[in-house]
């Protein structure tokens, strides 16, 4: 557990919290970013404590250059705390919120939020094992109430306006997410996102019965839960694989619709992915230890855009 407190007990300063960005991002010492050379100094001049002078290219740097903190004006000590905010936010952390904590403007808090999360890339690896595959409509403004939607039964699930999110996840560990267009849910689409989530030899996958996973038996072992029967179903293979069901996803779903409510407050579509970053982040650390070194080195490797 990295909490708050240790952390601002191990980074005093913002000399500390640099110092320990450097020891992450070089661990043999430092190397110039723009070159590659690593005979390099630190600077001489006066208040320049955090930069370091390249011998080779003769251009200066420091360890945030090409990082997530790149170019901005809050120090890194903040920074640490803000990521240890909000993964220890088990339903999510607003950025009013945050910006309370640590005495800083909402918006530059809600911005530095959002770099956190661009770096929260997945690890890359295949699910595998018994995983369950299944859909989401998630974020979107709620309804407004008047007496019309009172005779209408809202739009649910597929048909809405809301934004359509794949998603697998391993019985008891990793989850996956991909947001899609509402003409992405095809056969074809499916079968595509299985293969990017799914290590198929390895793997026993389940789905309801939605028309697009029908032909994931074709390179998958695929069992489908048919919900208007049951939740919950033993066929032969339950003694040794357990029973058929999807609730691992659909209680991952559960959480993201909460965070998204509750203290996202209706995310919009283009930033719906970043969302699921830190939550799918979040999810998949359960059982690991909440690690800011681990968020660090994600923080660190060169963004695109
Ligand atoms: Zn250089």
């Amino acid at each position: 557990m990295t909490s708050l407190i240790e952390i601002y007990r191990r980074f005093p300063t913002k000399e500390s919290a640099t110092a320990h960005l450097e020891k992450v991002r070089w661990p043999y010492g430092p190397e110039c970013p723009h070159c590659g050379a690593t005979s390099t100094a630190r600077h001489a001049e006066k208040g320049q404590a955090d930069r370091w002078q390249c011998w080779s290219c003769e251009r200066s740097f420091s360890a945030t250059v090409g990082t997530i903190f790149h170019n901005s004006h809050v120090d890194l000590q903040r920074w640490f705390l803000l990521i240890s905010l909000m993964l220890n936010a088990k339903k999510g952390l607003s950025s009013c919120q945050a910006a309370r904590d640590l005495e800083m403007r909402q918006k530059t808090v809600w911005s530095m939020m959002h770099r956190i999360r661009a770096a929260l890339v997945d690890d890359g690896k295949l699910l595998a094992g018994l995983v369950e595959m299944d859909e989401a409509y998630l974020g979107g403004k709620p309804r407004k109430r008047n007496r019309r939607d009172d005779d209408t039964p809202s739009p649910r699930g597929r048909g809405t306006s809301k934004t359509p999110v794949v998603g697998a996840v391993e019985r008891g560990g990793r989850v996956k997410t991909k947001m899609v267009e509402h003409d992405e849910m095809t056969m074809d689409d499916m079968d595509a996102i299985a293969r990017e989530m799914i290590d198929a030899p390895r793997s026993l996958v389940t789905t309801d019965e939605y028309a697009g996973y029908n032909r994931l038996n074709r390179f998958l072992t695929h069992r489908v839960i048919n919900h208007s029967v049951a939740y919950v179903e033993w066929d032969m293979f339950a003694g040794q694989f357990g029973p058929t069901h999807t609730n691992t996803i659909e209680g991952f779903w559960a959480i993201v619709k909460r965070a998204l409510v509750g203290q996202f407050h209706h995310v919009s579509r283009k930033y719906l992915p970043l969302y699921l970053r830190e939550l799918s982040y979040r999810y998949n650390l359960r059982h690991g230890s909440i690690d800011l070194d681990g968020v660090l080195h994600l923080a660190i490797k060169p963004q695109s855009a």
